[in-house]
């Protein structure tokens, strides 16, 4: 083995990631005078979150939709309950709702330039599964929105802000490992700076993973090339688990062929979806909310109609989705951004003709499992909700749940600032910067290293590139929009070989300075107990809920299976265990909270 030598750093808190999360939970721990450190393997405002489009979902009630009063926590609450097709945490999800018009009116506060009102409030428009009177009303516009670049407004925001309150940046820096003391509290991170090839320890009192979903796992994704989900690997290779892997959102409006997105605001302005006989679909299977249904819902309905031969092109394997009947100048203002993609990548003008589109995957459901402080949750504790020491875990990394089986369009930017916020509030509770650090553990940072150089210099037969192609084709065919007890086994299989190939992987670059080929070879290591925890959870779950549409059990069986989904991964197997759902509100009725009758299970039909 190469020896290492190492820069070392102190902080009260080390935030792994620079999207809407982490930069939200940077700033917040810095706000309150923590000694913080963001460390990141783009530049943040590189990170994903930039690309979000539609907006952020928070009951202002700035619009008028026709109702008695314009929008009600509760009935987001509501909304979200049903769209987690009854699997998120209920004190989680509550805590979401009621948290998230103080997190809005704080991003504007902070400078995020939302898109406004004639009479000067933030603009809201309506999104898929969001709606009024408990699921009775008309659809309610509750998604704020900076023209359709809300997530670049807020990122870039949120970055200024972490500055301006001292908050210190190590960006192009790739995180390797957790450090774990023996007795499984987390003191650190380890990680290879990209630019100069050297090696740094951060020692913290906490560790926040911030660092986005795993779309990269499958073929065709929405996200970013650097969506590789490794924090939670890095979790995984601690032996702790993740939680409900196997509900991954596929995003109706991909462009077909590149898989960039078209954001549901596009219907969410009065865009519909169309198949080869031209017929607007989506009335004839959700006849009250039609295209702004929600997505796992849409995006199951586009693949029966091409399933069933009413498929777009010479090979009848993709949808359209219609604009031009909308007013261009509106298009110009409220969705310039997708206008400009649309021509990019499908060529086409959107004022004159439909895009071509396809279900894409675009959202992680599951994640680092966490209670709503972003605190990462002990599972060898009996009852799984054990607080595990110097870890947090918030966005698209952690599992809060607040998503459960199914994500709403606008409820991820939401996650993002309200969870990034509530782990500052917790660590300004839990973290004394009087305290010293303590020393750290030598014995997991030598593991973790001799790790990092065994894949430096390995020397295998499969390159790493075609090793992440056999991964993501396997996945896209095997997990997908559908999925049988069939496609699932065999996917399981496939995986399983797949991932023992990890041992004959070939990195030919053996340099420290900007080595891409050493990266992507960690990356894949950490996207690989990602998909083998989605695949094995979706072949266990035998149900269809949410996202996880399984055609030999099509209905969602809440005596068995209303419960998550544990997997802990070691190389190629897995081991599953489950965890109640959280059932508690966090506040009684009797004291202002939601009447739990209007939340209980029923079935989801929009
Ligand atoms: C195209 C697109 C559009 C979307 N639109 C919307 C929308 O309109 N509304 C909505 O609510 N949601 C939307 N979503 C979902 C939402 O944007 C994402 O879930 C969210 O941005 C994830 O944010 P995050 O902070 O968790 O992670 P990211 O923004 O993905 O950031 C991850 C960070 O972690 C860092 N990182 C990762 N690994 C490492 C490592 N090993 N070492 C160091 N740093 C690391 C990266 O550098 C990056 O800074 C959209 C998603 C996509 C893909």
């Amino acid at each position: 083995m190469s020896s290492y030598e190492y820069i070392d750093h102190e902080y009260d808190v080390v935030v792994v990631g620079a999207g809407g999360a982490g930069l939200r939970a940077t700033l917040g721990m810095a706000e309150q005078g923590l000694k913080t450190a963001c460390v990141s393997k783009v530049f943040p405002t590189r990170s994903h979150t930039v690309a979000a489009q539609g907006g952020i979902a928070a009951s202002l009630g700035n619009m008028d939709v026709g109702t008695e009063q314009n929008d009600h926590w509760q009935w987001h609450m509501y909304d979200t309950v049903k769209g987690s097709d009854w699997l998120g945490d209920t004190d989680a999800m509550e805590y979401l709702v009621r948290e998230a018009p103080k997190a809005v009116y704080e991003l504007e506060h902070y400078g995020v330039p939302f898109s406004r009102t004639e009479d000067g409030k933030i603009y809201q428009r309506p999104f898929g599964g969001h709606t009024t009177e408990f699921g009775e009303g008309p659809s309610v516009q509750r998604t704020c929105a900076a023209a359709d670049r809300t997530g670049h407004a807020i990122l870039h925001t949120l970055y200024g802000q972490s500055l301006k309150n001292n908050a210190e940046f190590y960006i192009e820096y790739f995180v390797t490992d957790l450090i774990m003391t023996e007795d499984g509290r987390c003191q650190g991170v380890i990680a290879w700076k990209l630019d100069d090839g050297t090696i740094h320890r951060f020692n913290a009192k906490m560790v926040v993973l911030a660092t986005g979903g795993y779309g990269r796992a499958f073929f065709s994704a929405t996200s970013a090339h650097t969506c590789t989900g490794d924090g939670g690997g890095m979790v995984a290779r601690q032996g702790l688990p993740l939680q409900d892997m196997e509900f991954v959102q596929f995003h109706p409006t991909g462009i077909y062929g590149s898989g960039c997105l078209i954001t549901e605001g596009a219907r969410g302005e009065g865009g519909f979806l169309t198949n080869s006989e031209g017929e607007r679909f989506m009335e004839r299977y959700a006849p009250t909310y039609k295209d702004l249904a929600s997505r796992d819902v849409v995006s199951r309905c586009m693949t029966i109609e091409i399933r069933e031969g009413r498929g777009i092109g010479a090979d009848g394997d993709h949808i359209h989705l219609n604009l031009s009947h909308l007013d261009p100048e509106a298009l110009a203002l409220r969705l310039p951004g997708i206008s400009e993609s649309a021509k990019i990548f499908a060529g086409v003008d959107v004022t004159k003709e439909p895009i071509p589109v396809l279900p894409t995957v675009h959202y992680n459901m599951g994640g680092v499992p966490t209670n709503y402080w972003g605190e990462v949750l002990d599972p060898t504790a009996k009852d799984h909700d054990r607080i595990l020491p110097g870890l947090m875990a918030v966005g698209e990394a952690g599992c809060a749940s607040v998503h459960g089986a199914n994500r709403l369009g606008s409820n991820s930017l939401i996650d993002l600032v309200v969870f990034g916020r509530a782990a500052a509030i917790r660590a300004a509770e839990v973290v004394d910067p009087k305290t010293p650090n303590e020393p750290l553990n030598e014995a997991s940072i030598a593991k973790s290293m001799a790790r990092f150089d065994a894949m430096r210099h390995a020397d295998g037969s499969i390159s790493t590139a075609d090793l992440r192609l056999e991964m993501q084709k396997t996945m896209q065919d095997d997990a997908a929009v559908f999925r049988t007890d069939k496609t699932l086994a065999e996917g399981c299989k496939k995986m399983e070989a797949i991932a023992k190939k990890m041992a004959d992987i070939k990195v030919t670059d053996r340099s420290l300075i900007w080595n891409s080929d050493l990266m992507e070879s960690l990356e894949l290591a950490n996207l690989m107990p990602n998909a083998m925890a989605t695949i094995v959870g979706a072949e266990a779950r035998k149900e269809s809920r949410g996202a996880h549409a399984h055609e030999d059990y099509p209905d969602r069986d809440d005596k068995d299976w209303r419960k998550h989904t544990l997997a802990r991964v070691d190389g190629h197997k897995v081991k599953l265990s489950y965890r109640d759902v959280h059932l508690e509100p966090l506040t009684k009725q009797a004291d202002g909270g939601i009447d739990l009758k209007k939340i209980a299970p029923k079935a989801r039909v929009y």
